[in-house]
């Protein structure tokens, strides 16, 4: 069996992003809660056919790379130019100045979150008959020359395509091409590589690359993303007993009862069973690890501060949260009366439209601890999609 070939992947991230807005150039900035930049690092960080991952950012985005990176510690991160060319080389040369130069390097821009699941190993077929590849799309609009607010020739758009990113190179060569190249602006580096007399194949485009250049981009790559992810489900479940007291909190509603809910927080059951659940479906343990009981911060919080915390940790690693169901276990108070201000107040806390917050309760036909009226239980149950 041959050896695969040693795959680097060059990420750029040097632009500046000024037709986007924002304090930070648009490939640090959050979509749906993890960069664009992060997204792309991740993605192929955990491809298993690429072997290295560069990155290129301007010189003054180190700390915050740094920031956005503290997981992808192998990340090899280096400075940028004046020009797009001029940082992809100097990312070609960090690469060069690795022990061991690769065999092959994907070229990518971190405005393209979004790379489809086959496009590496398309890309590294077609490299064993081209020196170069990239995937490209047709045009579909009507092309024509514009001036002055008006329309002009039409173009022939049959032979056009788009070129999109990542692009794949053997290293040697496009190193090389962009070395002998550096007086000669252009947009892309399959453009240096056929200046150079490489032979570059297309292989097909896909929407998902669409690049983040404008703030319509964010919301088309955010639908994208949306339709892209992984589904995962967490569940959760709690109990708190009954002690003295003359109201219950449930889902953050404030219900007159002649007990309360003994616990060391407000004992909201209900939105403890919906953290536990949110915790569970992004893999990250649970409420107890989260805010230990033991920490006496927590003493008579308002259960809100979990769950707005757990939706949070949720946003931090790119999940969107898709729905939640929560079931209140108990014979009284009766739920019923309040269950549309517990719904509205969840959608609230977890930014969701109410359509996609349930609320329900049961009784346990005054069977077991439940129906003795010794406490109330909860159950919960939370869909988040995460992207890629
Ligand atoms: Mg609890």
């Amino acid at each position: 069996m041959p050896q695969p070939p040693s795959v680097a992947a060059l990420i750029m991230a040097a632009g500046s992003g000024v037709r986007f807005g924002g304090s930070l150039p648009k490939q640090f900035q959050p979509l749906l809660g993890a960069s664009p930049l992060r997204r792309t690092l991740r993605r192929f960080a955990g491809d298993p056919s690429v072997t290295a991952v560069y990155c290129v950012t301007a010189s003054d985005m180190a700390t915050v790379f740094a920031a956005q990176t503290t997981d992808l510690p192998n990340i090899i991160r280096a400075d940028g130019g004046a020009t797009r060319q001029e940082s992809v080389r100097l990312g070609l040369e960090a690469i060069a100045a690795a022990p061991a130069s690769p065999d092959i390097v994907l070229i990518h821009d971190a405005a393209r979150p979004i790379v489809p699941g086959d496009m590496v190993d398309t890309l590294l077929a077609a490299l064993e008959q081209h020196d170069g590849a990239a995937p490209a799309l047709p045009v579909a609009d009507t092309l024509s020359a514009a001036a002055d607010g008006r329309f002009g020739t039409e173009i022939d758009r049959s032979e056009l395509v788009g070129r999109q990113t990542p692009q794949a190179f053997r290293f040697g060569p496009i190193l090389k091409a962009h070395r002998a190249s550096q007086d000669h602006p252009a947009t892309d580096d399959i453009a240096l590589a056929r200046l150079a007399g490489l032979q570059t194949a297309i292989v097909p485009g896909s929407m998902l690359l669409h690049k983040l250049t404008t703030a319509d981009d964010k919301g088309m790559l955010e639908a994208l993303l949306r339709d892209q992810g992984r589904i995962c489900v967490g569940s959760g479940y709690d109990v708190h007993a009954f002690g003295p007291g003359d109201h219950v909190t449930l889902c953050g509603v404030r219900i007159p009862h002649g007990r309360a809910l003994v616990g060391h927080s407000d004992a909201d059951v209900a939105m403890h069973a919906l953290t536990d659940a949110i915790l569970g479906a992004i893999g990250a343990g649970d409420i107890g690890q989260h805010f230990p009981p033991s920490d006496s911060q927590w003493q008579g919080a308002a259960s809100r501060i979990f769950l707005e915390r757990a939706a949070a940790d949720a946003a931090a690693i790119g999940a969107l949260l898709q729905n939640v169901d929560v079931t209140i276990i108990c014979e009284r108070p009766k739920v019923g009366p309040h269950r549309e201000a517990m719904r509205a107040n969840l959608a609230s806390l977890l930014n969701l439209p109410p359509e996609r917050v349930n609320v329900k309760a049961t009784t346990t036909e005054r069977l077991g601890f439940t129906g003795r009226e010794e406490g109330i239980a909860a159950m919960a149950s939370a869909t988040v999609s995460i992207a890629g």
